[in-house]
């Protein structure tokens, strides 16, 4: 035990000293106001942010955190005690990592790191560790003895979906031995230095401050957080220096264990600082230290399918086919039939494959035929939005678009390994009776390539089916329907966050519409999606129910009373920080301001998306602000109890263009208006107050004839 703690102080003492050096060198070089900020977020120094509540901003306020560096470390022979000299470690990481930044606005330019990870990735990561799609978080540093071991390390993480993050040699070692990285991998490069470590620790800092609600300076709340719902563990390769040990004993204080592959002998701590010398087995004893489970998919298909796939993008150049909606005729879809119109697994292919001549024009059809005792209608657009992951899953095959439009490239690798078209098939079959066989009995699958009979399925199922289901899509109101939804999927990050899922109002992630909802329910009868009868109406105007506030004041255990459906001021909903897009009230244009969260500029409110979404998340009603998903946007219930759409003045130009078509048909209904996204004002217009205001004026917005919003 001496031995560890003397390491951890060790390095612990020497960060300090580097830090207090670093921290006088700029302040004599620069002066004590320069500027000092991570690129791209809310949370300043977010470690030092959560940890103490102080709001680093310039050189001049680093002396103080040198201080509580040093009272971190008391140099006692108590490991709990060397553990908090760890987090003196990791202050001191972030400050000399945040000088880098000071000294240049992009110090990783040359790196092949990514540095400090902004806020907008870690709110687009919500989704995907709520959902278990991505299971956990690995940090993989060092350099190891035999590059290779360490490569096939975290390519077996990328296989199961674990979020990788490299720092140090381990990053080229990966790159030479054809690891494919990048966040689209879920493989992230993030440094060479030790202390580009603290870009994945202010990952999980600003995980407990955006979904947790942490108070900033809670620190024991703060800890318990990381420890209890951020599921991340270390893995060092090669020989421990204090440095790394000291950091590693942050990582533990934080919760996350850390194996190490230097034989620790009798200074390993059971479950959290354990060695394993035999790098087959560091995967499987990392995920069982840190209670990961892996639902495992072994497909009969040539190629990987795994969900850190997803990203990949297939170019033009490494690709062998590709079936392309644009140029010739493309559809799937999914459709509910009769128990003996069914034949289980039958994966008939109709037309040549894609080892034909002329594998780059061919058309598609898709067609699955389910038949479930369970099975309801509303299903089948549900199971069939699934293709897209499915097929993206596969290594070596990109998916984009859906119903008629879509386009699928596959790569000359993919093909070369063996993919045929019958793999898709398998592909589809498997998915959906593994992810849906609550409702799904058997499925049979036909593909399509023959021009006359895709031409022949597009006319005589696929467009009327998909115009049957806008023709539902459309008819579906909250005032239709006598059931709404809850959905708690992001408790596990958010614990006292609730949706409440309307047809008009889907869940502000973006992910979650009522008919996902519903058919959530059906699938997993104790889960996420709990029904709420529409009973007992407070307020049509702002949609309150007695209902409603019973079903969430009980899934939030109590942290909410009241929640309205339509006001963004008087209880409106909670927010995880997962949202597409955060609304936020511009007072002197009568209206409101919305951001989605690839916008990564300045809006008419003075603040980011990033500034704007970390007003409000954790689970906690803040009225005047309100995430939300970008479909909400052109819903005659959006923020209607306010104005609805009519108060809506400033949008990024690309989620005007995505909306557009929509919102105009809804401000046609409503209020009589065309085209009125032109009146709508964006970053190409104006992003400060008095140009936004000039355009509104010109263009005669309807919000500047409206009662003050506030
Ligand atoms: Fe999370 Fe709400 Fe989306 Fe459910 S609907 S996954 S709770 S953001
Ligand atoms: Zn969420």
């Amino acid at each position: 035990m001496s031995v560890l703690t003397d390491l951890i102080y060790g390095g612990s003492n020497a960060v300090i000293g580097l830090t207090e050096g670093a921290v006088n060198d700029a302040i004599a070089k620069h002066g004590e106001d320069k500027k000092v900020a991570m690129p791209d977020t809310a949370y300043f120094l977010p470690t030092i942010y959560a940890a103490t509540g102080v709001k680093v901003t310039r050189l001049g306020d680093l002396p103080a955190c040198v201080g509580v560096m040093k009272s971190l470390v008391t140099n006692e022979e108590d490991l709990g005690a060397a553990l908090n000299a760890g987090l003196a470690t990791a202050v001191g990481a972030e400050i000399i990592e945040a000088l880098k930044y000071v000294e240049s606005e992009n110090p990783y330019e040359n790196e092949s790191g990514i540095g400090f990870v902004g806020d907008p990735i870690i709110r687009s990561l919500g989704v995907p560790l709520v959902t278990g799609d991505i299971p956990g978080v690995a940090v993989v540093l060092g350099e190891a003895e035999n590059a290779a071991d360490v490569a096939e390390v975290v390519k077996n993480y990328q296989s199961k979906g674990i979020l990788t993050f490299l720092i140090g040699n381990v990053i080229e070692q990966c790159l030479e031995n054809g690891v494919k990285a990048g966040l689209e991998y879920r493989v992230v490069p993030l440094g060479h230095d030790v202390t580009s470590v603290i870009h994945v620790v202010t990952v999980a800092v600003r995980a407990a401050l955006i979904f947790g609600g942490i108070e900033p300076g809670n620190l024991n709340a703060l800890l318990t957080y990381t420890k209890e719902r951020v599921p991340a563990f270390v893995n060092t390769f090669g020989a421990l220096n204090e440095v790394v040990v000291s950091a590693g004993a942050g990582a533990i204080a934080l919760g996350f264990p850390v194996i190490v592959d230097v034989d620790l002998a009798e200074n390993q701590v059971p479950g959290a600082l354990e060695t394993e010398l035999d790098h087959t087995k560091t995967v499987e004893k990392s995920l069982a230290l840190r209670g990961i489970k892996i639902k495992s998919k072994e497909l009969p298909i040539p190629v990987g399918f795994a969900a850190a796939f997803e990203g990949e993008i297939v170019r033009r150049a490494n690709m062998h086919a590709e079936f392309n909606g644009e140029k010739v005729p493309t559809c799937e879809l999914l459709l509910m039939r009769n128990e003996d119109e069914v034949e289980d697994h039958k994966i008939t292919l109709i037309g040549p494959d894609i080892d034909c001549d002329d594998p780059l024009t061919l058309p598609l059809g898709v067609l699955v035929e389910v038949y479930g005792a369970k099975m309801q209608k509303d299903f089948e657009p549900v199971l069939e939005r699934k293709f897209h992951n499915w097929y993206n899953y596969m290594d070596g095959v990109m998916h984009t678009g859906q119903r008629n439009i879509f386009r699928i490239r596959i790569t000359k690798d993919a093909f070369n390994a063996g993919l045929r078209l019958q793999h898709f098939g398998e592909v589809l079959y498997h998915m959906i009776m593994d992810e849906f066989d609550t409702v799904v009995d058997k499925c049979q699958i036909t593909m399509v390539t023959d021009l006359e009979k895709v031409n022949e399925m597009m006319d005589t199922l696929a467009l009327p089916t998909y115009d049957a289901r806008d023709e539902r899509l459309n008819t579906m109101t909250d005032e239709s329907v006598d059931t709404f939804y809850t959905c708690i999927l992001c408790q596990s990050f958010a614990p006292s966050h609730c949706c409440v899922v309307t047809p008009e109002r889907l869940g502000l992630c973006g992910a979650v519409s009522w008919l996902d909802a519903k058919a959530t329910k059906e699938l997993q009868p104790a889960g996420p999606c709990q029904p709420i009868p529409k009973l007992g109406l407070i307020d049509e105007r702002t949609g309150q129910y007695e209902e409603v506030d019973r079903v969430v004041h009980e899934a939030t255990h109590g942290a909410l009373e009241h929640v309205s459906l339509y006001s963004i001021l008087e209880n409106p909903m909670t927010s995880c920080g997962c949202f597409e897009c955060i609304c936020g009230i511009m007072p002197e244009a009568k209206g409101v301001v919305i951001c989605n969260r690839e916008y990564a500029g300045i809006t008419p409110t003075g603040m980011t998306f990033g500034e704007l979404a970390s007003m409000t998340g954790g689970g906690v009603q803040t009225p005047g602000f309100m995430g939300h998903g970008r479909n909400f946007i052109p819903s005659k219930k959006f923020m209607s109890a306010e104005g609805g759409i009519e108060r809506i003045v400033w949008m990024p130009k690309e989620l005007k263009e995505d909306v557009r078509a929509k919102l105009d048909i809804t401000a046609k209904e409503m209020f009589g208006v065309e085209n009125f996204t032109d009146m709508i004002c964006d970053e190409t217009i104006a992003t400060d107050s008095e140009g936004v205001l000039n355009f509104l004026t010109s263009v005669n917005h309807p919000a500047l004839g409206m009662d003050e919003i506030m």
